[in-house]
């Protein structure tokens, strides 16, 4: 680290007169109508100038989805957050390749240091875990405590859920989802009371929003109540 001498602002009053983040009763000096270029202390940040756009920015838009689609998951997430250009343009979910999503969020929830579990002091946090639908790693509030190992799909691979299997029916094994997805695919139906892997107890209203028991037992868009009104009092 540079330290840089200090100077003295008491006489010098043009020094801080135009840092406007400062609150001006700290140096108790009025702000100038127009602010002058060249008199901003050594001390502070150069002001940030407009970013130049990058050599990828520059090419046309045909090239840039080109060379994206050569990218693999890990590296579409990291150029999605360089700047905004790429936040707009990429889309990672969709854009990345099924079989290196898997291996990359498989890989995420047990490799990244900031997804392991950890001790610290009494305070034990669960580490996050991976949905194998939308590729995320997810906090543990996110993931259900019971979730269903297998689901049933009709021929047309639709989640049967409202009958008993049929001869045409078919049972397949599920992956870790979280609670979101498993909302979004049929996974988890309206009336489902869950409890999540932090403790939290939830419930799916008629209109598929998940609530939260026991702050809100009653949706206020479809108007359904939780099912499973608890015995002892919250
Ligand atoms: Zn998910
Ligand atoms: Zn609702």
């Amino acid at each position: 680290m540079m330290l840089l001498p200090r100077q003295h602002t008491g006489l010098v009053g043009d020094s801080l007169r135009h840092d406007s983040t400062r609150p001006h009763g700290i140096y108790s000096l009025p702000s100038p109508p127009m602010s002058r270029p060249g008199s901003r202390p050594c001390w502070l940040p150069k002001p940030r100038l407009p970013a130049m756009p990058s050599l990828l920015e520059r090419l046309s838009p045909e090239l840039q989805l080109l060379i994206m689609s050569e990218l693999d998951y890990q590296s579409l997430i990291f150029l999605s957050t360089v700047n905004r250009h790429f936040h707009r343009l990429i889309d990672p979910g969709r854009m990345a390749d099924p079989e290196d999503k898997f291996q990359f969020v498989m890989r995420a929830a047990k490799d990244f240091p900031q997804h392991r579990p950890s001790e610290k002091g009494r305070d034990h946090q669960p580490g996050n875990l991976e949905c194998y639908i939308c590729f995320r790693v997810r906090a543990p509030e996110y993931f259900d405590v019971l979730q269903a190992p297998t689901a049933c799909l009709d021929p047309h691979g639709r989640i049967v859920s409202d009958r008993e299997p049929g001869p045409g029916d078919r049972v397949v094994s599920l992956r870790r989802f979280c609670i979101e997805c498993g909302v979004v695919h049929g996974l988890h139906a309206p009336f489902d009371c869950l409890t999540t892997r932090a403790g939290q107890f939830l419930w799916i209203c008629q209109c598929r929003k998940i609530l939260r028991k026991p702050d809100c037992l009653r949706c206020s868009d479809c108007g359904s109540t939780c099912p499973l009104r608890p015995k002892k009092v919250w």
